[in-house]
């Protein structure tokens, strides 16, 4: 790494440290020539391929755009969206590949955004999945439901009967 004083072609490493729960290196450095001393930060690259096979890395901020405006009139603020951001990175990450497709950037917002609010994903999943009639929302809602009732009903019974017609 270049010193940023002398521009010197050669630095030592001083000390490094994890930084942002070990995503990202911090390195202390020393000029060897003129002995001042400088930062930087070794972050690994999360990249998202999009459908129409361009990479970009992965960002935050662009998960946040996105549900920020299926958000729009709920009350979800900006914390919110900003640990859903945080979720979402880490179930990206987790998944080991160092190349993901948009599809399951997509796949883990909706998660998240489920628990946080209802409105919000129906919205999000509606343009996601490509709903194109209200049978498909009718569909996710009553999937909701349904879920909603499982997590409802007292273990080893069933849930109420479905309704005829
Ligand atoms: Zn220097």
């Amino acid at each position: 790494m270049k010193c940023p004083f002398c521009r010197h072609p050669d630095s030592r490493v001083i000390d490094s440290r994890e930084i942002e729960d070990g995503q990202a290196i911090r390195r202390r450095r020393s000029c060897p020539q003129c002995t001042r001393r400088f930062s930087t930060v070794e972050e690994s690259v999360l990249s998202v391929v999009k459908r129409s096979g361009v990479t970009e890395p992965f960002s935050r901020s662009k998960v946040v755009l996105g549900v920020r405006r299926a958000c729009q009139g709920r009350p979800v603020d900006e914390d919110a969206l900003a640990l859903l951001a945080q979720q979402v990175e880490e179930t990206v990450r987790a998944s080991g590949q160092a190349e993901v497709p948009s599809q399951e950037v997509g796949l883990a917002i909706l998660g998240p955004l489920r628990v946080l609010d209802e409105v919000a994903y129906l919205r999000f999943a509606s343009v996601y999945r490509s709903f194109d009639s209200a049978a498909d929302f009718a569909a996710e809602i009553e999937a909701m439901r349904a879920d909603a009732d499982r997590a409802e009903a007292p273990p080893g019974e069933h849930g109420p009967p479905l309704p005829v017609g």
